[in-house]
Formats: structure tokens, C-alpha cells, sequence
């Protein structure tokens, strides 16, 4: 029954690795893949990530347990924290609802379905170009997908003026899928300026802003400031969806984890919304996987728990081999004494005694030390 089948092309990004591992030459370089890869060319497991399950494996009272239809609790209050800022507004007032997904394709077909069942309007328009599974993506989920121009080729920049007249010309209430930051493929952003006449002209003609981060940590160094163009959208109060992936910034590609959120007008309303949202994901796939989400909230949690007062920027702006780290004659003292960590009394640390394997205790013995 199935002999009519026509064979289908190999996926462009996906079959460009089909082709690399064909390929016998010892002189082959696969420049298709977005991943990580050592010097030799090779996978690589970042070290914070093999800590993390490390933890989770030796944490015998972990179970294999189904976890909730919209994933891990602390996945999901994390992720929503990571884009949004731990002090945002619309966290506190509980308008978010955050849903742990199959990475950040799957958070996007899971927002895509949504938006076709509850939305009332169903053109998407998408940046010229853009990543090539976009598309196909919002065509399956039922959505019309048109484009808005975003490239010039001449400038190998940002066609700014082409932007606003395509969303200008936009129907009242369109989806406007935005990379969040470090757009793939032209590695072309909006400058922080362009954002705001972005956001201004979408606000007033109602459209809905969807952004996909699958690189927040990717553009300045910074997760904050690659997250701004989101936090603008959000700091006016209006609604939008979020679509993360932890692919690239955690290299947990495989694991195939990421995030939904849906940012609403009231408390009331996200909650309505994720009960739809549930609706969407059981019969799809009933549950996200336990494991890379795990290994997420393993990692944001640790980074939460310091947290240490003030600001400590120093460490990094200072040059030289020593940090002059601020700490007192008594904090020296009290690390000393409590944490067996030694250094002068003025606070001075030399960077080349410490490793990475140290890093974390010193880092808990000046948070001790500092929050006495
Ligand atoms: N959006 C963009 C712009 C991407 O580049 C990618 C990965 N190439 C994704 C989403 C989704 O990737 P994943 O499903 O692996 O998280």
C-alpha cells in the first residue's frame, strides 16, 4: 500500500550532516550544524551540564515518575525568570504561563497550535529570511505564514525601512514571529533604538508578538542584554509568546528541552490559558521528558542560589593576575578561619591559584562571608 510513496528530499539544515558523514575525505569540514565542538572537531558536553547530572544521578531519591502535562515546576518558574528577568513585573503578578516543551521547535509548534485554536487572527509573518523550519512549522500548526522583509543584501544589514512598511502593512492583529536576539541566519539584531520603533508600531496596530530565543547568551555575552528586545515587549504590559530553546546555550541539543511561555493581561487569563495550552500537548505528545529539564533547573538553580549582594563586575573589568575583590579585613578573616581560604588581609586574590574546580567554593565562601 505504501509503494506510491514518493521519497521526500533530505531536510536542508539536517542533510547537510547526511552528506558531511557520506563524505570519506579526510580534509571534510561540516560548517551546516549550529553545535558546539571541541578543537578535534568532536561533540562536546559542557562542563556545567556533566556536573548537574552527575547530581541528578547520584540523587537516589530521583524517580522516573511522569512529570505534568506543562513539564517540571522549577523548569518552568526558572525559564520564565531566565528571559524575563527575576524581577519582572509580569513573574510577580502571575500573568505568565510558562509550559516546558520539546526544545525550541517544539515550543513554537506548541504556541503555533494554540494561537490556531484561541486566536483570532492567522497570518504569521516571519522575517525574510529566516531559520528554513519556521515555515513549515506555522503551515502544519495551520497558521497563513507571510514575510516581512529583514535582510539587505547590498548592506548586509538590516533593511529597517523594508520592516516597518511590510509590518506597517500588516493586518490588524497579525503574529509577528521576532528572533529574540542573534537572528538566524544574517546574525543581523535590531540596535536597541530599532527595537522600540519596532515595538511602538507593532503595539499600535495590535499585533501579536511571537519571539523564538533559541541563542539568549549568544549576541552581547550577556543572557540580560540579549533578553532586552523581549523585556521591552513585556515592560509595556501587553501580551506576547516566548519560545526557548536550551539547544545552543546548554548544548543539550538531544535532549530536546525548552519552554513556552504566554504572557497575559491578568492572572486570570494565563491560567485559562495553560489549561488550553494542556489540551494542545496530550494528545500530541501527553508529557515532556524528565531528564534535560532536570538538568536545567539543576544548573539555573545553582545560579540563583548565590545571588551574592553588590555588585561584583570587578572581578572581570580587573586586569592583571590579581582581582582586588572589596572584601574587608574581617570577611578575609572569616573566609580564612571558616572556609580555609586564604589570601591578604586587603582583600587581594591571585586568579592564577584558583581553578575551576575551586571556583565554586570560593564563590560560596564570599557569598558567606558578604550576606553574614
Ligand atoms: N529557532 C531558531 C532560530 C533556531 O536556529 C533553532 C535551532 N537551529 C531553533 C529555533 C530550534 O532548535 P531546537 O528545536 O533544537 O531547540
Amino acid at each position: 500500500v505504501f509503494s506510491n510513496v514518493a521519497r521526500a528530499p533530505e531536510d536542508p539544515i539536517l542533510g547537510v550532516t547526511v552528506a558531511y558523514n557520506k563524505d570519506p575525505s579526510p580534509v571534510k569540514i561540516n560548517l551546516g550544524v549550529g553545535a558546539y565542538r571541541t578543537e578535534e572537531g568532536k561533540p562536546l558536553v559542557l562542563d556545567v551540564v556533566r556536573r548537574a547530572e552527575l547530581q541528578l544521578v547520584n540523587d537516589q531519591t530521583r524517580v522516573k515518575e511522569y512529570i505534568p502535562i506543562v513539564g517540571l515546576a522549577d523548569f518552568n518558574k526558572l525559564s520564565a525568570k531566565l528571559i524575563l528577568g527575576g524581577d519582572s513585573p509580569a513573574i510577580k503578578e502571575n500573568r505568565v504561563a510558562t509550559i516546558q516543551c520539546l526544545s525550541g521547535t517544539g515550543s513554537l509548534r506548541v504556541g503555533a497550535e494554540f494561537l490556531t485554536k484561541h486566536y483570532h487572527q492567522n497570518v504569521i509573518y516571519i522575517p525574510k529570511p529566516t531559520w528554513g523550519n519556521h515555515p513549515k512549522v506555522f503551515n502544519l500548526a495551520g497558521l497563513s505564514v507571510e514575510y516581512f522583509r529583514y535582510y539587505d543584501p547590498t548592506t548586509r544589514g538590516l533593511d529597517f525601512q523594508g520592516l516597518i512598511e511590510d509590518l506597517g502593512a500588516a493586518p490588524s492583529g497579525a503574529i509577528v514571529l521576532l528572533h529574540a536576539c542573534a537572528h538566524n541566519p544574517t546574525g543581523v539584531d535590531p540596535t536597541p533604538e530599532q527595537w522600540e520603533q519596532i515595538r511602538q508600531l507593532i503595539r499600535s496596530k495590535s499585533l501579536l508578538p511571537f519571539f523564538d530565543s533559541a541563542y539568549q547568551g549568544f549576541a552581547s555575552g550577556s543572557l540580560d542584554t540579549d533578553a532586552q528586545s523581549v523585556r521591552m515587549f513585556v515592560a509595556d504590559g501587553g501580551e506576547c509568546l516566548i519560545a526557548q530553546s536550551y539547544a545552543k546555550n546548554m548544548g543539550l541539543y538531544g535532549e530536546r528541552v525548552g519552554a513556552l511561555s504566554i504572557v497575559c493581561k491578568s492572572a486570570d487569563v494565563a491560567s485559562k490559558v495553560e489549561s488550553q495550552v494542556k489540551l494542545v500537548v496530550r494528545p500530541m505528545y501527553s508529557s515532556p521528558p524528565i531528564h534535560g529539564a532536570s538538568i536545567v533547573a539543576t544548573i539555573l538553580k545553582s545560579r540563583e542560589r548565590n545571588r551574592t549582594p553588590g555588585d561584583w563586575s570587578h572581578i572581570i573589568k580587573q586586569i592583571g593576575m590579581f582581582t582586588f575583590t572589596g572584601l574587608n579585613t574581617e570577611q578575609v578573616a572569616f573566609m580564612t578561619k571558616e572556609h580555609h581560604i586564604y589570601m591578604t588581609s586587603d582583600g587581594r586574590i591571585s586568579m592564577a591559584g584558583l581553578s575551576s574546580k575551586t571556583v565554586p567554593h570560593l564563590a560560596d565562601a564570599i557569598h558567606a562571608a558578604v550576606a553574614r
